[in-house]
């Protein structure tokens, strides 16, 4: 990626994740950062608020964003990569399953290898905390377990939906799709024996 040209990548990595249905009310965002840099893209998922195909704001240049919505996850997406220097991408979308356990409040337990070999483990649903915004709650949520997040890619926004995040925008659907699925396995087993037990992450 050239410093400060708009990583085309974000396009390919949007139409991805509608293509598999990931957020069909294209009310998510993604991101990704520039190697080296403090500089990050950023690409809301409503058709409505992308400018000429592509868009974006640089976190300095909040002046351009035009939504709440868009402010607000823009924040998000802040606050993960203030905190983490190793994550370079970020996803949040609104798939049925993942939306159904963040609705709930409930963790995603790990039922089997599919979450274990991506998670590592349980999915943690993130309550927005007391005097903080969303994205310094998620962060709380992994810092508060001292969890690698390279290690434990993702978490559930309570009330709202799923985030991702890698080392790269390449990682962004592949989780997605694999929380996703995971999310609807879970569902699945529950309704099949609500006494399943989740796995250890040594078990896969
Ligand atoms: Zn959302």
């Amino acid at each position: 990626m050239t410093a400060n040209a708009f990583p085309e990548e974000l396009l390919a990595c949007r139409e991805r994740l509608l293509h598999e249905g990931l957020d069909p009310c294209r009310a998510g965002s993604i991101s990704t950062r520039e190697e080296d840099s403090d500089v990050w893209w950023f690409l809301a998922m409503h058709g409505d608020q992308v400018l000429n195909g592509r868009v974006l704001v640089e976190h300095r240049g909040s002046d351009s964003v035009h939504a709440r919505s868009v402010v607000e996850d823009g924040r998000s997406h802040q606050a993960f990569y203030s905190a983490f220097p190793a994550i370079q991408a970020v996803a949040h979308f609104h798939s049925a399953a993942a939306v159904a356990w963040s609705q709930s409040g409930r963790d995603l337990p790990c039922f089997g290898t599919t979450q274990c070999h991506e998670f590592h483990g349980l999915i943690p649903c993130a309550r927005q905390e007391r005097g903080l915004g969303q994205g310094a709650s998620m962060v709380e949520a992994i810092l508060r377990r001292e969890w690698d997040p390279a290690r434990h890619p993702g978490l559930l926004a309570c009330g709202d939906g799923p985030w991702v995040w890698g080392s790269g925008v390449e990682d962004l659907v592949r989780r997605a799709k694999t929380l996703e699925f995971s999310a609807r396995a879970a569902l699945d087993t529950l309704t099949l024996n609500p006494n399943a037990t989740p796995i250890s992450p040594h078990d896969s």
